[in-house]
């Protein structure tokens, strides 16, 4: 069994200069794929439930599909809630055997989202359960816009929020279709300058491939969240799919030949990271 939380993945990939990447679900073939390639490239990985996930698929099910996932896997997985937005979520998702939450309190006064987040996290670390927070506010392309992370939010956040990883946005933007985002090293220093806990960067696909790399040798930033970039290789794989099948109806037949394709790129991904 290597089910495991995000210290257990994060300290170690802080301290040997390496990333892990946050790896965004949407159902049971992107799962698949995606713990095949962390085995093949014997690295751990971050399974995440987020909010458009869980509106499909009742959490319930996630968690234990994630669960046996990491369960049968060679290297250890992480199941964890993204963007959680109510202590009642993260309990729920711990009660379905999430072994890691995101309490995102992004858009709550900076008192208050310290204090919600100490109060998940005396409860997440009694069931030995991992929390990540967020400071700042990550914006989305063609969405809310960004807030950056303050120095001083990020600083009293890390010293009291008893959190074990701290989502930042320094330049980083959610669901963007081409990586040309530009990533502010300086307020990144500073950053690092005053904390110590392992940071996460969301938005990972809109951030080049080359400062991925870069950021995951030089910096504390250890997670990289990354979604856009895997749906499109999956859509791809589908759209070949229903053209080399163009009189099947099974569903089975059909997404059969997406699971190496979302393999492939995954493999990228992690390499691109932690080699
Ligand atoms: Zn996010």
């Amino acid at each position: 069994m290597t089910i495991a939380t995000l210290r257990d993945v994060l300290q170690r990939a802080m301290e040997e200069n390496y990333a892990v990447a946050g790896l965004v679900v949407l159902g049971w073939e992107d799962a698949l794929a995606f713990t095949e390639a962390a085995e093949e490239t014997g690295q751990p990985i971050i399974l995440q439930a987020g909010p458009g996930c869980r509106k499909h698929t009742p959490v319930p099910v996630l968690g234990a599909m994630m669960r046996g996932l990491a369960e049968q896997a060679s290297v250890p997985v992480v199941c964890h809630i993204d963007h959680a937005r109510s202590i009642e979520e993260c309990r729920q998702s711990i009660e379905c055997g999430f072994s890691s939450v995101m309490f995102d309190g992004s858009e709550l006064p900076i008192e208050e989202n310290v204090a919600l987040t100490a109060r998940i996290c005396d409860e997440a670390r009694r069931a030995g359960v991992s929390v990540e927070g967020e400071i700042g506010f990550v914006g989305y392309a063609e969405g809310k816009t960004s807030a950056m992370t303050s120095v001083e939010e990020a600083a009293l956040f890390d010293r009291e929020s008893g959190a074990d990883a701290m989502a930042i946005s320094i330049g980083n933007v959610h669901l963007q279709t081409d990586a040309n985002a530009r990533i502010d090293m300086q307020r990144l220093r500073e950053i690092e300058a005053a904390t110590t806990l392992p940071l996460v960067l969301h938005g990972g696909s809109g951030i080049p491939a080359d400062t991925r790399r870069e950021l995951a040798k030089t910096s504390r930033v250890c997670k990289f969240n990354i979604g856009t970039e895997l749906r499109q290789a999956f859509g791809k794989a589908l759209r070949q799919s229903l053209a080399d099948k163009p009189d099947s109806f099974d569903r089975i037949e059909l997404l059969k030949p997406v699971i190496p394709a979302i393999r492939r790129e995954t493999v990228k991904v992690i390499s691109g990271l932690s080699d």
